[in-house]
């Protein structure tokens, strides 16, 4: 099968044991939300279904788990070329889905995608702990770091590709195995995942994946006996659910949840890099990213110009088909997504909410929204405190530092934040004060393989990327060798005399 044919017409349910694999549930469609079109057509998963996938992740964990890092670091750069081979026609999927602009999907989610597999194919060659010791006189110590076992993985809609990745390919350079499902709005390019994973000489039952609905296919696999770890990314009230579930044998999860980033411009900021950092962070992705600017929490002396400064970018926002590469701002993920973000701006609005631009509802097809912003905007609003992943931005002010501060870690969740000064004390501070998965200086959205992510608080725990993921997916095993024979005698006369 290519790519194209898994853009039209029916297509399989998932990737189980190198092949391609229907579900036994009821048909489902795959909606492009750009135009309302249909692109494809699956049977979900089942539960049951779960079971056969989780039964596959199983049978191949003993041979993938002992191979070499060597052997799966070749199998994973074998995978980044056949993905570079194919970082087209992925992009162009991913658009199909989602309804995000051709120009983030080929220069940013697959791009990104890619080099996080070869950053991994290079993590899987450096499995090293920390001690390896005679921290007694009598014995040798060394940390054996095994593959935690059968990995479960629930992807959101946002970026589906980049989510595939960032869960699967720290699993898979650690030695576990994975059953993967991802949000069932956006299921096809991580079924091509997997796909050209296989193409790439993965081993059949390492990388498998099943498109299903969260209550049936999420809720079996992040509560299924057979599974060893649970990774999650997606909304803070669902993974609470999937804590939950996997509560229920004890498995261990990992879970990157939802975001209110705050964006701080202290006095001293430079005013047009922060008006441009502000534009970019919170319309990247149409606003549907955990990481977005959504909180502008502006000094005094430069919120009127940031106001008007953001405005006037936001109008020229060139919003429509995702297809053109000269679009900057294509659909949201869904109209069912569209509703709750205009029903939040609508009840701002209601509440009195300065709406300075955007926050309506456009004609004709496709969920599209506006590039919005919201001035003047009180701590107790809703659209202050709760996540929209929409395209809006929030401004208000504050009197002095402290008050910035205090205004940018009000916040139930921890995931990223900016601060915008040339001051080298003010952002140090910031840095240490706002408490968060990651602060940017000057800037606000990048990203690298290298780094780590993830957050604090309702926006979960456990890193994605860098080499601080692999903590997730590897167990840490103390082997104590008594290399004396002495120390045997004397610690059994401790014991019995
Ligand atoms: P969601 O929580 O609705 O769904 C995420 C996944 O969970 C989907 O695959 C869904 O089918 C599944 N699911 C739903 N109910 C389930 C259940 N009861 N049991 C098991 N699985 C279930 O999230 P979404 O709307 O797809 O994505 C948007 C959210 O994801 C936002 O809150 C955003 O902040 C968050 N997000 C976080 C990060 C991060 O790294 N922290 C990255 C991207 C998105």
């Amino acid at each position: 099968m290519t790519l194209a044919d898994t853009t039209q017409a029916t297509v399989a349910t998932g990737w189980v044991e190198g092949a391609e694999f229907r579900g036994s549930g009821p048909l489902h469609r795959v909606i492009a939300p750009a135009t309302d079109e249909v692109v494809a057509t699956m049977s979900l998963a089942t539960a049951a279904d779960v079971d056969t996938a989780v039964a596959a992740a199983r049978r191949a964990l003993p041979a993938w788990s002992g191979a070499t890092p060597a052997q799966r670091s070749t199998v994973l750069l074998d995978f980044a070329r056949v993905l570079d081979r194919e970082a087209h026609a992925l992009a162009v999927q991913e658009v199909s889905h989602t309804g995000k602009t051709i120009r983030l999907a080929s220069e940013f989610d697959v791009p990104g995608s890619i080099d996080n597999v070869t950053f991994f194919a290079g993590v899987a060659r450096d499995l090293v702990g920390k001690a390896t010791a005679e921290y007694s006189p009598d014995h040798t110590s060394s940390i054996r770091r095994e593959a935690v076992g059968v990995v479960g993985s629930i992807t959101p809609w946002n970026y589906p590709i980049q989510m595939a990745v960032w869960k699967a390919l720290p699993a898979i350079a650690a030695g576990c195995t994975l059953v993967l499902k991802p949000a069932e709005i956006t299921p096809l390019t991580t079924i091509t995942l997997a796909r050209l994973a296989s193409e790439a000489g993965l081993p059949d039952g390492v990388f498998n994946v099943l498109t299903g609905t969260g209550a049936e296919v999420g809720a079996a696999l992040a509560g299924h006996p057979g599974v060893d770890l649970v990774t999650f990314t997606g909304s803070t009230g669902v993974g609470r659910q999937v804590m939950a579930q996997a509560a229920v044998h004890g498995t261990r999860v990992q879970l990157e949840l939802g975001g209110k980033a705050p964006f701080v411009v202290f006095d001293d900021a430079d005013l047009e890099a922060a008006v441009h950092g502000a534009v970019a962070g919170s319309l990247i992705n149409a606003g549907q990213d955990c990481t977005a600017a959504t909180r502008a929490i502006v000094a005094p002396a430069l919120y009127d110009d940031f106001v008007s400064g953001v405005a006037e970018l936001m109008a020229g926002v060139r919003v429509g088909d995702p297809t053109d590469p000269a679009t900057d701002m294509g659909s949201l993920s869904s109209r069912h997504h569209r509703e709750k973000v205009a029903a939040m701006v609508d009840r701002a609005r209601d509440t009195g909410i300065r709406v300075v631009t955007g926050g309506h509802v456009p004609d004709g097809p496709g969920a599209f929204y506006p590039p919005t912003l919201l001035a003047d905007v009180g701590e107790g609003a809703e659209v202050y405190r709760d996540e929209i992943f929409g395209p809006v931005l929030t401004v208000s002010s504050f009197t002095d530092d402290d008050d910035a501060l205090r205004r940018a870690g009000d916040t139930v969740y921890g995931l990223a934040a900016s601060a915008w000064t040339r001051d080298v004390y003010r952002a140090q501070r910031a840095s240490r004060e706002i408490r968060a998965g990651c602060v940017w200086i000057n800037d606000h959205i990048p990203i690298v393989s290298e780094m780590p992510h993830g957050g604090l608080r309702a926006s979960g725990f456990g890193k994605d990327m860098s080499t601080y993921s692999m903590d997730e997916y590897l167990t840490v095993e103390h082997v104590m060798s008594d290399i004396t024979g002495i120390a045997r005698k004397d610690w059994h006369r401790t014991v019995f005399g």
